[in-house]
């Protein structure tokens, strides 16, 4: 099928929620996608973080293949031989007790908050419906009801009340109003500790540091938001690491499945996680065989190709190239590890025109609330690719002054 009819079908049969690109991507492979013509293009978007070990990888599809010709599903009305040790290394790699394993990330999140309110409840004597959690402006968890009830992005809830109550919504990187908001019925304070889909907005360096402190001061539990920032993305195991604090509860998703699966999961310390208890929470299909075995193979992976370290390394290496390029189209340049974002002037130009002429040029990327192409290569990426993304980048920047 040519563009043209891909296009046609899609509109024909897909709700209008999504204004892709004008390219159909028919094959990846480690940094690389392909589309139906045989051009290839940098994959610098990974599915949006999905993809950290790159399209395909080796290890992910014998794990993925092996666990789907033996055993796909059980149900958690019994064991499984993978579950336990999937959660083992997830637990030992992010230093956590427990975990609750789910699909989507958005689940991840409505299942921290499930157990939020039941620990206020129980072990703060909060009285029955009266929980608050704490949550940022321009936060992304999701797009459930009670994600978009946390939102503070018109566009995400506009029409789809009654929307879920119980949020507090407060500046982000402010830690003023974090201590004022709080109040006896507080159970949490869920953050990103960047925040992807408003623009990669990194906070100051002690900002989590500070929000850990007066989260215990006040018997809150912090949560933090990982789905996007956690798993290498940052060159750091969990973002939050930088800030040398453990929260209470961390949320993991988005490249946990390998690229493959949506495989999500909340980790907690155990006097938290065990606030749970038999029947309080489950999922049809959290934790699968298939599942586990893919998650496990992204966590070695992680480990043995060193992807952490090498995400650190190749952010600060690419972060520095970028900002060589002098043009007027930047305004800013905000980066953490390989969670990179390019601020546009977008008086000059609009952002997705500059992502329609990337991917023109080969590379693709996302732009975020048109103001801001977010850059996310696989971390399996090499110096080498990092040196041919931004020959594209300068050149598509560099074509217009
Ligand atoms: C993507 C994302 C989510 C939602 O994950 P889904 O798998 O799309 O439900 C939640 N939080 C953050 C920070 C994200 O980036």
């Amino acid at each position: 099928m040519c563009m043209n009819d891909v296009m046609t079908l899609e509109t024909a049969h897909c709700a209008p929620i999504h204004s892709p690109l004008p390219v159909i991507l028919t094959k990846g492979e480690g940094i690389y996608v392909y589309d139906d013509q045989g051009k290839r293009y940098i994959d610098m978007c990974s599915g949006v973080s999905v993809l950290n070990f790159g399209h395909c990888h080796p290890r992910i599809i014998e794990a993925l293949v092996k666990q789907a010709t033996t055993l796909t599903a059980t149900s958690r009305h019994f064991y499984h031989d993978k579950l336990a040790v999937f959660l083992q290394k997830a637990c030992e790699l992010t230093g956590y007790d427990k975990a609750v394993c789910m699909n989507s990330g958005a689940e991840a999140v409505e299942t921290a908050i499930k157990i939020a309110r039941k620990w206020g409840y129980v072990h703060k004597k909060i009285a029955e419906n009266t929980a608050e959690i704490i949550v940022c402006d321009g936060n992304f968890h999701g797009r459930t009801i009670t994600a978009i009830s946390m939102s503070s992005e018109p566009k995400y809830k506009d029409k789809f009340g009654p929307l879920t109550p119980g949020f507090k919504l407060i500046p982000y990187d402010d830690i003023a109003a974090l201590e004022k908001a709080i109040n006896k019925n507080t159970v949490a304070f869920l953050v990103e500790p960047i925040q992807g889909e408003s623009g990669v907005k990194i906070p100051q360096a002690d900002y989590l540091k500070q929000c850990a402190q007066i989260c215990a001061k006040n018997n809150v539990l912090l949560i933090a938001d990982e789905i996007h920032a956690g798993l290498g993305r940052t060159g750091k195991i969990l973002a939050s690491e930088y800030s040398g604090i453990k929260p209470d509860l961390v949320l993991l998703g988005k490249s946990l499945g390998g690229g493959i699966l949506p495989v999500s999961l909340v980790l907690g310390k155990a006097a938290i996680m065990d606030t749970f208890q038999l029947g309080d929470h489950g999922s049809t299909f959290g934790g699968n065989p298939v599942a586990s075995a893919v998650g496990l193979a992204a966590l070695q992976i992680l480990v043995d190709e060193n992807l952490v370290e090498r995400a650190k390394d190749n952010g600060i290496y690419f972060a520095e190239q970028l900002k060589k390029i002098q043009t007027p189209l930047i305004k800013e340049i905000r980066a953490q590890g390989l969670f990179i974002g390019i601020e546009i002037d977008t008086q000059l130009m609009a952002s997705r025109e500059i992502c329609l002429q990337l991917l023109e040029k080969g590379l693709l990327t996302i732009n975020t609330r048109n103001t801001t192409i977010r850059l996310l290569p696989p971390l399996i990426i090499t110096k080498q690719q990092i040196d041919e993304a931004i020959e594209i980048i300068q050149s598509t920047l560099l074509g217009h002054f």
